[in-house]
């Protein structure tokens, strides 16, 4: 379905983006790998996915909260492959501390990443975008993108945020063949989410399996984690034809958090 086309997935060297890079490469997307780790970890993930979906890979290091840095980004990807047919916006860090707690350099590198980098990496692809007269935009927000958590005031922020980024991206494209949606998932069982559930051990002095079973209780009615596969899934029918009239969706994938 997406063979000749190229798709950039911010932070996607792990956790969920990692899951959306791999189903779209399955479809036949190149795919602009970015995010950060090991080296040589990240010339494996390249020739692995390279060689499992007979797609090319690539990938740059650009700091997502350095807009020179995603301008470089850009410029590779169109010097590769021509440029970026397929968007993802996916890149997102963390932090939980309450307002009057919360570090200042953490809250602005939180807006920087989460939110700010969506602006420039979707300002930079539109132009190629509306020129092909084709495009797929798609803002990994969250559930906190449509409701809120005490402690994590930084990330509700930038999420809610990115959702109304992502209105305006689609209504501004709403006569063309480009779309622009956001995914707002509850739990995903990633580092990002690790971290929280090592904090909730300590805290509460419970074992993982048990602080993890305490976290989703907490949220998630399901009672279990979505997977980074079910949303590599949901990103696949955004990029198909079939999904033309989806645009400026905020589309839960959340266990039934915010149904509550
Ligand atoms: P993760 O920590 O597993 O992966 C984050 C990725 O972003 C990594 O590849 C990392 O290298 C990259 N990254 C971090 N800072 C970066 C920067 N400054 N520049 C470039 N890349 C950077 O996290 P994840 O759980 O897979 O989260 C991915 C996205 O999904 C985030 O936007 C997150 O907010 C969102 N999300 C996660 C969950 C969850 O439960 N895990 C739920 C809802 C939304």
């Amino acid at each position: 379905m997406l063979s000749g086309k190229t798709a950039l997935v911010t932070g996607s060297t792990s956790g969920i983006g990692l899951g959306i890079a791999r189903a779209l490469a399955a479809e036949g997307a190149n795919i602009v790998f970015n995010g950060f780790g090991n080296a040589d970890d990240i010339s494996a993930l390249l020739s692995s996915t390279a060689q499992e979906f007979g797609v090319q890979t690539v990938h740059h290091n650009a700091d997502m909260s350095k807009p020179a840095e995603i301008e470089a980004l850009f410029a590779y990807a169109a010097q590769q492959f021509g440029g970026i047919d397929v968007l993802v916006n996916n890149a997102g860090i963390q932090f939980v501390a309450n307002v009057e707690d919360f570090p200042v350099e953490k809250w602005d590198a939180i807006i920087a990443i989460n939110l700010t980098s969506a602006f420039h990496t979707t300002r930079l692809a539109l132009p190629r975008m509306r020129q092909q007269n084709w495009g797929r935009i798609i803002n990994l927000a969250s559930a906190h993108g449509l409701v809120g958590s005490a402690g994590k005031s930084a990330y509700v922020a930038a999420k809610h945020g990115l959702v109304g980024f992502t209105k305006v991206t689609a209504l501004e494209t709403a006569q063309t063949g480009i779309t622009a949606n956001a995914i707002c998932p509850g739990f995903v069982l990633t580092p990002l989410v690790q971290k929280q559930v090592d904090d909730r051990a300590a805290r509460d002095g419970l074992a993982n399996d048990d602080a993890k079973r305490a976290l989703l209780a907490d949220k998630q009615p399901s009672g279990d984690f979505v997977t980074p596969e079910q949303l590599g899934a949901l990103a696949v029918f955004l990029c198909s034809d079939l999904a033309i009239q989806v645009r400026g969706a905020a589309w839960n994938v959340d266990g039934g958090w915010v149904a509550q």
